[in-house]
């Protein structure tokens, strides 16, 4: 499939590149750029940089990164046509889509035999008799024909081979289904059935939309009350979190997650307008949920069921959270419910103010929590006493962290500016700020002739033109300068104006790295020809030495071979006073 050029360059100029890197992203301007943590590798002090000026971003610990539609290749895994067709629909282009022939390895087939059977069993929960019943329990519990199909509720019927037959019938390996948690096996006669039967299917996606799983839940109290997909190779428990395809979005607008212990709850609060909310399948929080949560947004709100369970929940998790540096709050369910039955009880609005105005400091909640077993054991009280002290100090917000030492000074009975003075001692010293950014590099002479030409190239074309004679790709020394500049000469047949966003797709990636930087050195406006000149003989004399050092050792082993002594030590006084030459320069 071939793009017209026209089309590609105005979804480009249409999509700003820190719109779309602020989904994924929590961004923060320094100096004429924004920064933040890399969102593909993990680490501690931001390296990854957005400019807008230019339309790029780029990491400088991992080198990912490029223009907009580089950036959505590699964060969702893409092609670059669906990268193209993706941001074309954000800003209302148009581009078909694109065939999914033949996807290329187990793992997207898996995802493939997902999205097929999603659609199949969300066909069936309203086409099929049988289904009724699971419609009205769903339509019981509050779903609206909105919600089902918005989400794609479906319904397995209860017959062992469902799922088996339709995806037979596809041509799908039924050992990849098998693996892929569709179909179960008995393992007296490897025959295979249906894994999920009689349930309502709610289809589980992973960060980028794809559904890799889902979960059955009954309609008719029986155990177990839902049945998940098991661990396979696209659906890992410790990197999902429901709906993050859907409130990524709203989460970066908002830089806040609601964080909620169930599907069913994210599905209702979200309905009830709170669109910033997702759940981990499972209550425990991985390590790697942490760290998708921490690049996406500084906030964080914990609203888990109001049972022992989720209190259990709360503390643990939020203890998690404070000390991986992220601002932390909770929302205190109601006893013994769950938000979903909250909000049956008090009606969508009435929830969502309830959310606004009860939304207090993890710290606080914690305090709360305490004041019944301080009050009457003083040993208790001493141990509590250290333990928030610390947990004040991690509180990230100056002001919030005032508000919740009042709170414990009110609690423990103890002075405040002493507390404040505790507190102080624990309160980390932040680290220097610092601009992620080319590490200083120092080049050889020729080097930074390259990197000078390549600059004035990039600055002008009708220069690269005029010197396209005297200098020509075999030139170049390095690998990457090499590909820059055949890469420049396709670029300069259809543009006139060098954009760096948009020649950085011309380019490997492998070579971004030294077009940004080159792209930032600073030049002679205005240079004499003379001037390019000069660079391009140190380039070419360079070439012609090392040409001479080639020819000078190769002379030297067949002179070896010959056992020629005098010539041997001739060539070698060449070859070291060539070297001392050098070394001088
Ligand atoms: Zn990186």
């Amino acid at each position: 499939m071939q793009l017209d050029q026209d089309l590609i360059n105005e979804i480009r100029e249409k999509n700003d590149i820190l719109d779309v890197v602020s989904q994924y992203v929590k961004l923060e301007k320094r100096g004429r750029n924004y920064i933040g943590l890399c969102p593909f590798h993990d680490e501690k002090t931001p390296s990854f940089s957005v400019s807008v000026d230019k339309q790029i971003c780029h990491c400088f610990g991992c080198k990912k990164g490029g223009n907009v539609f580089q950036f959505v290749e590699q964060i969702e895994n893409v092609s670059f046509i669906e990268a193209v067709r993706r941001l074309g629909s954000n800003v209302g282009v148009q581009i078909e889509q694109v065939q999914s022939v033949a996807y290329a390895d187990d793992n997207m087939k898996m995802i493939e035999m997902h999205e097929l059977l999603r659609d199949y069993y969300h066909y069936v929960l309203k086409a099929i008799e049988e289904a009724e019943p699971a419609l009205q329990y769903l339509y019981d519990r509050g779903f609206t024909d909105e919600i089902i199909n918005r989400e794609k509720i479906g319904y397995s019927p209860n017959i062992n081979h469902f799922a088996h037959d339709f995806l037979e019938k596809r041509g799908y390996d039924k050992a990849l289904a098998y693996e892929a948690g569709l179909l179960s096996r008995n393992e007296e006669n490897f025959s295979y059935y249906d894994r999920f039967r009689d349930r309502i299917m709610f289809p589980l996606n992973n960060s980028q939309g794809h559904t890799v799983g889902f979960s059955g839940r009954t309609y008719k109290n029986e155990e177990p009350k839902y049945l998940n997909s098991p661990e396979t190779p696209v659906f890992q428990k410790r990197q999902i979190l429901y709906h993050l395809d859907v409130a990524r979005k709203s989460i970066r607008q908002q830089d806040e997650v609601i964080l909620l212990e169930g599907f069913m709850d994210v599905i209702k609060v979200t309905e009830a307008g709170l669109t910033n909310t997702i759940a981990t399948m499972g209550t425990a929080l991985s390590k790697e949920h942490v760290i998708i949560l921490k690049k996406l947004a500084g906030n964080i709100t914990l609203m888990f069921d109001g049972d022992g369970a989720g209190q259990k929940a709360t503390m643990s998790i939020g203890e998690n959270l404070l000390n991986e540096g992220i601002s932390t709050f909770v929302v205190p369910v109601k006893k013994e419910m769950d938000p979903d039955e909250m909000i049956k009880e008090m009606g969508q609005e009435a929830f969502r103010d309830y959310v606004l105005h009860n939304k207090i400091a993890f710290v606080s909640y914690k305090l709360k929590e305490m004041t019944r077993q301080v009050a009457s054991n003083d040993l208790v009280f001493d141990q509590r006493l250290k333990e928030i002290t610390n947990d004040i100090a991690k509180i990230k917000s100056p002001v919030l962290r005032k508000k919740v030492l009042h709170e414990a000074s009110e609690l423990f009975k103890v002075d405040f500016d002493s507390l404040n003075f505790e507190v102080s001692k624990y309160i980390p010293q932040s680290a220097p700020q610092f601009t992620p950014g080319p590490r200083i590099v120092t080049y050889s002479k020729p080097e930074r002739a390259e990197r000078l030409v390549l600059k004035h190239f990039f600055k002008d074309k009708y220069l690269f033109l005029k010197m396209k004679d005297h200098i020509t790709a075999e030139h170049f020394k390095k690998q990457e300068h090499q590909e820059i500049y055949i890469a420049l000469t396709g670029y300069y047949e259809s543009s006139d104006q060098f954009n760096i966003s948009q020649f950085l797709s011309y380019v490997p990636v492998q070579c971004q790295d030294d077009i940004i930087s080159i792209d930032e050195i600073a030049i002679n406006e205005d240079p004499s020809v003379e001037e390019i000149e000069d660079y391009i003989y140190v380039i070419r004399h360079e070439q012609e030495e090392l040409r001479n050092l080639n020819q000078l050792k190769q002379s030297l082993s067949t002179a070896i071979k010959e056992g020629n002594v005098t010539e041997r030590d001739r060539l070698m006084t060449a070859i070291i006073d060539y070297n001392r030459q050098k070394k001088l320069k």
